[in-house]
């Protein structure tokens, strides 16, 4: 070989792997202008490509297509549109996604673990109690009502009550400890509980921390030990923080919401009201730190509810104290105080995911810690990993907790 071919071939292979990422990049922004313009289908022609319960989901704000995968391997997820620049037809066997007349690509929906088929000796299926996710863990809404909303205190944005309304997706309101530890223990067994996701709304009197040991104790039942996160309201005693510890959660979420005190107020009531206000929830992430370290630490905010600037100083605050602080995309759902409301537009949102991963990635925040908080993790974690280079050729391969047995 040529010294110039020696020293070009580096250079190449350096400049294939930008391309690459630019590439990745490309498509996560088109994941959030598809969320923002929705796309046009033809259910009956996709249900044919795969099992409809896998495919259309009636969840949210509108009839939607559940998870899938974009050409290169970026999440999306799409609300039915009429007048909308995409569409997915069905072609050869595959679901192929065009804007206008231009073919973008094969996606391919995510598809329901089996163990989720599987029975409780009670009789439901395991889909009812916990959510088997694509990352190889279990994500467990404990309970589908917020008690806010009796008070009149639910956050304005929040549809948590109303999803609780279609009793055919969400068969049990409440879920026992034994019927969580049982779900679990199928999906552990099926090698698929590799991480534990605990979250519901407010339950009344506040007695979460009692249910979640309790549904550590069920777990211990069989188990030495599990990976979770338990997602927590701020409590009113900053001394039972190290409790979930104890009881062997790996992490906690406690959900800021909004960074802004003022808007907070408003959007949050319930939050505002009960836990100390603001303050208090910031104080809870903090001390949370001190006791389950940097990084096992998380919070959300409602991404397009407040100024850009407002999330990200919220996000470089708590990133520089060692919480990860995820976001999400703000959707106006049906029958929520701000049905009728716009979201910011998918510029904005990429705006927020840009320079958000970039911080996390100055922190230094691994995929893992990424992945193993609250629900909206994901929804970064994989512009994170294309920042980091965590991607092979032009793909984003599909990333997995790590095995706990
Ligand atoms: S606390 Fe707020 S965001 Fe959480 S479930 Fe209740 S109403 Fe929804």
């Amino acid at each position: 070989m040529a010294t110039t071919e020696i020293l070009e071939a580096p250079h190449a292979a350096a400049t294939d792997k930008e391309n690459a990422k630019q590439t990745l990049l490309d498509e996560a922004r088109l994941s959030l202008d598809l969320n923002e313009h929705g796309i046009f289908f033809n259910a009956e022609e996709l249900v044919k490509l795969q099992d409809p319960i896998e495919l259309v989901s009636g969840f949210g704000w509108g009839r939607g297509l559940s998870g899938f995968k974009l050409p290169h391997g970026v999440n999306a997820h799409g609300q039915f549109a009429k007048y909308t620049p995409y569409s997915l037809k069905a072609e050869d066997g595959e679901a192929v996604l065009y804007k206008d007349s231009e073919r973008i690509g094969a996606v391919e929906f995510n598809r329901h673990h089996p163990a989720s088929e599987q029975r409780l000796s009670t009789g439901e299926k395991v889909r009812d109690i916990v959510n088997v996710t694509q990352f190889g863990g279990l994500h467990v809404m404990y309970s589908n009502e917020c008690s806010l909303k009796d008070l009149g205190e639910d956050c304005l944005y929040c549809a948590f009550n109303e999803r609780a309304k279609d009793g055919e997706r969400y068969k049990v309101l409440l879920k026992t400890p034994k019927q969580v530890a049982e779900a679990y223990d199928i999906a552990r067994q099926a090698g698929t509980a590799n991480h534990f996701r605990i979250t519901g709304g407010f339950v009344p009197e506040r007695r979460e921390l009692e249910y979640y040991l309790d549904v550590a104790d069920a777990i211990h039942d069989k188990y030495d030990s599990f990976y979770g996160c338990a997602v927590i309201g701020a409590p009113a005693d900053l001394n039972v923080l190290p409790k979930y510890k104890e009881a062997g959660y790996s992490t906690v979420s406690t959900n800021i919401e909004v960074w802004d005190k003022n808007i907070f107020a408003a959007m949050c009531p319930g939050k505002e009201k009960r836990n100390g206000g603001w303050q208090h929830w910031v104080d809870t992430l903090l001390a949370s730190v001190e006791v389950f370290g940097r990084g096992n630490v998380h919070s959300t905010i409602v991404g397009g509810l407040e100024p850009v600037e407002s999330t990200l100083a919220g996000i470089e605050f708590l990133a520089s104290r060692g919480v990860v602080c995820h976001f999400s995309s703000f959707r106006p759902e049906k029958g929520t105080p701000l049905a009728g409301y716009r979201s910011p537009e998918a510029s904005w949102h990429w705006d927020l995911m840009d320079r958000a991963t970039d911080i996390y990635q100055r922190h230094g925040f691994t995929t893992l810690q990424m992945h193993n908080g609250n629900a909206a993790g994901p929804h970064s974690a994989q512009v994170h990993q294309i920042k980091s280079g965590e991607f092979v050729g032009d793909k984003l391969l599909p990333w997995k907790f790590p095995a706990i047995d």
